[in-house]
């Protein structure tokens, strides 16, 4: 293109202030307000002004309307939430990437209560004065697990860091070299005990740890010893390392402290659905664990949290130290946490909480919906079946045991495509290709989602089969 030509282009194109009289233009500053409106103005002039120089695609008439189009597309985009709802087919029940556990619907709803409003969050009113936040969740944590105290923190690392701090800082805590691992997103239980100022003394080997490898370590200078629950890795084969009960009696006899990150937040037994069995908290405090400590949004099913619970006077200790105030839960956490805790307190966590209701789903139940499924879409011309398959709990909990279940296979002749197109689906479907089929798990489903998934389904194939 010779130089008058695009000269004369781009002395054509419209200036901000034309462009913000227009009618559909004054739509937008309704919507999204002045600034971000000549924003992206500023930003679709930019961009046909780069297009000219380029001297690309200049046979196309652009009219003042595709500018005001293109800027509502960069409106629209520069604002959608990358924190949305996805629907999650993969039949990964805890999906760490996922958003771990789904909240039960009494959760969600204590969630809105208290965040919508002012809440009692620190007040008491009985008297009308100051209360304590820290009452929220920790009678019915102390109903559920029967330890004497409790306490709410941010997440299960920020418990770890801050039992440590408290109790430990500036002297020793004994660990088996079979538990220096990495639970997952970089939390390394080795790192954090270096962060918290304890010195961390190492027994034992990967595969064998014995109860007087801890006991030849125990000096006058240690504190505690601490078993980090194997949460996400197995050790199979010569193996071998001390109960919890073992180590308890070993700790309370040299009188040190016998500290418990059981991790999951197990208060139910996994065993009776054909899962490995996990230790529970409850267990962890039977065997005479001083502290223990694990996460809110695994297998409790409820929201981002870390739970400490124990010794009364170790608690207390917990809670006045100064890390606390910067690890402390907010309300619409509490909310949430109490309401998932209500359930097993009342025996219904098994009804109400989606971790456990998805790992308690039958699998005939599973199998009618898979089918049910299958069917339908078979009456839109899609090619689907019901193949056998395995859920897995995730969450780097239970690593190596799984659930059967049923599962949707779809054939389609672009298979990558159709995944592609169901991420991109409002809300998002997820799932996986497997010896090209797209595989989608009915046990990580929520019930209300069905339809909205088969709607999908039905979009996308018929799109890309004709
Ligand atoms: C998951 C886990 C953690 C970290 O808990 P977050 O709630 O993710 O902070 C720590 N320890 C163990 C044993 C775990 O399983």
């Amino acid at each position: 293109m010779i130089r008058e030509e695009k000269q004369s282009l781009l002395r054509n194109l419209p200036s901000i202030d034309q462009l913000l009289q227009l009618l559909p233009t004054q739509q937008l500053l309704v919507v999204y307000g002045r600034s971000l409106t000549i924003e992206a103005l500023r930003h679709t002039l930019d961009r046909a002004r780069q297009t000219i120089l380029k001297g690309s695609d200049t046979t196309r008439l652009v009219t003042d309307e595709d500018f005001i189009e293109s800027a509502q597309a960069w409106l629209e985009a520069i604002l959608a939430p990358t924190i949305r709802p996805v629907i999650n087919a993969t039949g990964v029940i805890v999906h760490t990437n996922l958003g771990r556990a789904p909240l039960s619907q009494a959760a969600v709803a204590a969630v809105q209560a208290v965040s919508a409003g002012y809440s009692t969050l620190e007040f008491d009113l009985d008297s009308g004065k100051r209360g304590s936040r820290s009452v929220h969740a920790e009678n019915l944590i102390t109903k559920i697990t029967g330890a004497e105290a409790a306490t709410a923190v941010n997440n299960n690392a920020a418990a770890v860091l801050l039992m440590l701090m408290t109790l430990c800082q500036g002297r020793e805590v004994i660990i088996s070299r079979g538990q220096l691992v990495e639970i997952g997103g970089g939390f390394r239980v080795p790192d954090v005990m270096a962060q918290s100022g304890a010195r961390l003394v190492e027994v034992g080997t990967t595969n064998r740890t014995h109860l007087r490898d801890y006991e030849a370590a125990i000096n006058e200078n240690t504190a505690a010893i601490l078993v980090a629950h194997h949460s996400n890795y197995k050790i199979i084969g010569f193996t071998t390392e001390p109960s919890l009960t073992e180590l308890a009696e070993l700790a309370h006899r040299y009188n040190i402290l016998m500290l418990y990150d059981q991790g999951s937040g197990a208060l139910l037994d996994t065993a009776p659905y054909g899962l490995e069995p996990e230790p529970t908290v409850l267990d962890g405090l039977a065997d005479g664990c001083d502290i223990v400590c694990f996460s809110g949004d695994k297998l409790l099913g409820g929201p981002q949290a870390g739970i400490l619970c124990g010794r009364a006077d170790l608690i207390a200790q917990i809670k006045r130290y100064p890390l606390a105030r910067a690890v402390r839960a907010d309300k619409m956490a509490l909310a949430a946490l109490s309401a998932t805790l209500a359930h097993y307190a009342t025996d219904q966590a098994l009804t109400h909480i989606p971790v456990w209701r998805m790992i308690a789903y039958p699998l005939t139940e599973i199998e009618e919906e898979a089918n049910r499924w299958a069917a339908r879409l078979r009456t839109s011309g899609i090619d689907a079946a019901v193949v056998d398959g395995r859920s897995t709990v995730g969450g780097g909990s239970l690593p190596g045991t799984s659930l059967p279940t049923r599962l949707l296979a779809v054939k389609h002749s672009d298979i990558e495509q159709l995944a592609v197109d169901l991420r991109n689906h409002e809300p998002p479907v997820i799932g996986r290709i497997q010896d090209d089929l797209l595989l989608l798990d009915p046990r990580t489903v929520l019930p209300e989602q069905a339809e909205t998934l088969l709607k999908a389904l039905e979009i996308y194939c018929a799109k890309r089969e004709t």
